[in-house]
């Protein structure tokens, strides 16, 4: 019977939904998972937010607690920097960390999600494809799916919604708690475009980068795929003056700007005008939540309790993180509602810190990359590393090579900007730097990490 204490319902077999059903199930939990999209193992990937992901220290350590990170693994890229393309002279790679032991990855969507469900799979949890979560009745503790042309009322004993930034389930939630749900959009959206592999077979640019052509006030990116081709995905304003998604409509239009600003990806997208009229613009978003969970009768987890704009590389990360911290929740208590009040109080400053750090690195990633001065920081930051190895750590490495909580990253974070401004005002090159001033600020201000 579905409704014993130690069973659980999760609403979306996507990246989070998968791996929670992995973990549980490997904790004895009886787990039963809705999807509203087919079997991709039958039918094929029905596509997601993005193509491919970096994954980093977060979400692989979440993989590793499934037995899930050495088949993910398998078919990663690795991408130890990022190749900065300057509209005009020579690309340049900026190391993410000291050496390989700190990189990320860059991994398929669809293969992910494959790798979690066989996992899931494996380990006991009941997948339940072509199943939509339509309604659900709260207090007899019955919620329906839609599919196959009917009903499906299923008994729960508690619902996790892991059914991403749309979440239904959190619609449902919000007659019965204060969830204040506000979503915030940017006024910029995305759209993929593609890099096939070369004639020979091969990767027509660097492999192992995540590649940024940063143009001010937009920019496109590329991550590797292992089938040699990189997913492009160009990110610029939805309206207002020339570049926007509101003034470059048509294939013609993009040949045109990419002609202007992006002259060296020419003659990797060969298909840029039909790519571009074929593929949706898309929208990004930051969503904030009072409150995740209803007593002990349902929970919002990854996307669907706070989305945020993917310019860290880390909603996936935190969604994945949240899996492991639920997980170590409900091993500790035997309540779901002291569970679900003690995850959610754990992780929801961690989450809004992360939401806020994403949303910075937009203007980081589209206009300081090539920006000398952001360099000099960089290169300050290097230093006070190598100088203060327990206390100061760079941001990057914080958020995407460690598991410290991202509220701690962040607070860290703004006190390091300072000490980098501060040492590096007015200056050129490290020489002018007043040395015993910067080691005495982070003396004073980073306790040892
Ligand atoms: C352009 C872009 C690039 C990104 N890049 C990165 C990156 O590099 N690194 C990173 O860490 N993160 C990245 N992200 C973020 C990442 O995609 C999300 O944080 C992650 O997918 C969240 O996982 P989730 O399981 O919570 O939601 P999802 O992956 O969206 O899964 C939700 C699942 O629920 C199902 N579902 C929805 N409604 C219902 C319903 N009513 N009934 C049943 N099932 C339902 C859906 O079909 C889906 O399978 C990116 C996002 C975007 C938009």
């Amino acid at each position: 019977m579905a409704t014993n204490s130690k069973h659980i319902t999760i609403v979306g077999a996507g990246l989070a939904g998968g791996l929670l059903a992995t973990l549980l199930a490997q904790r004895g939990w009886s787990v039963d998972v809705f999807e509203r999209r087919g079997d991709p193992r039958k039918h094929g990937y029905a596509g997601g937010r993005s193509i491919n992901l970096a994954l980093a220290e977060r979400g692989l350590h979440a993989l590793r607690q499934a037995g899930a990170d050495g088949e993910v693994l398998k078919r990663a890229v690795m991408m130890r920097g990022r190749m900065v393309h300057p509209l005009h002279g020579t690309p340049s790679l900026q190391r993410y960390g000291r050496d390989d032991s700190e990189v990320i990855w860059s991994i398929d969507r669809g293969e992910l999600n494959i790798s979690l469900l066989d996992a899931a799979e494996s380990h006991g949890a009941r997948l339940h494809f072509d199943r939509r979560l339509d309604h659900v009745d709260f207090n007899a503790r019955i919620a329906t799916f839609k599919g196959d042309a009917a009903d499906h009322p299923h008994p729960f004993n508690t619902l996790i919604g892991a059914d991403g930034a749309g979440s239904t389930l959190r619609g449902l939630m919000a007659p019965l708690v204060a969830l204040n749900e506000r979503s915030e959009w940017l006024d910029h959206g995305y759209k993929e475009l593609e890099i096939p592999p070369a004639n020979d077979g091969g990767f027509r640019i660097e492999a192992n980068a995540l590649h940024i052509w940063p143009r001010g006030h937009y920019m496109c990116i590329a991550l590797p795929n292992d089938e040699r081709n990189f997913t492009v995905t160009l990110f610029m304003p939805h309206e207002g003056a020339y570049p926007s998604f509101a003034t470059i409509k048509t294939g013609d239009d993009a040949q045109a700007f990419f002609e202007r600003d992006f002259p060296d990806t020419l003659p990797l997208i060969p298909e840029l005008r039909e790519d571009f009229e074929a593929n949706p613009t898309s929208m990004l978003g930051t969503l904030y939540l009072d409150c995740w969970h209803l007593d002990n009768r349902a929970l919002l987890i990854g996307d669907a309790a706070h989305a945020m704009v993917p310019f860290h590389g880390q909603g996936m990360n935190c969604a994945f993180e949240d899996c492991v911290a639920l997980a170590d929740m409900l091993d500790q208590h035997d309540d779901l509602t002291a569970a679900f009040t003690a995850f959610e109080t754990l992780r929801k400053p961690d989450a809004e810190a992360i939401q806020q750090m994403a949303l910075e690195n937009y203007i980081e990633m589209r206009d300081k990359v090539d920006d000398a001065q952001f360099l000099l920081q960089r290169e300050l930051e290097l230093a006070l590393q190598a100088r203060h190895p327990e206390r100061f750590i760079p941001h990057y490495t914080m958020v995407t090579f460690m598991r410290i909580r991202y509220s701690l990253a962040l607070k860290r974070s703004e006190i390091q900007r300072h000490i980098l401004e501060d040492a590096t005002r007015g200056l050129d090159s490290l020489n002018g730097v007043d040395w015993d001033a910067a080691d005495a600020a982070v003396m004073e201000q980073l306790q040892p990490l």
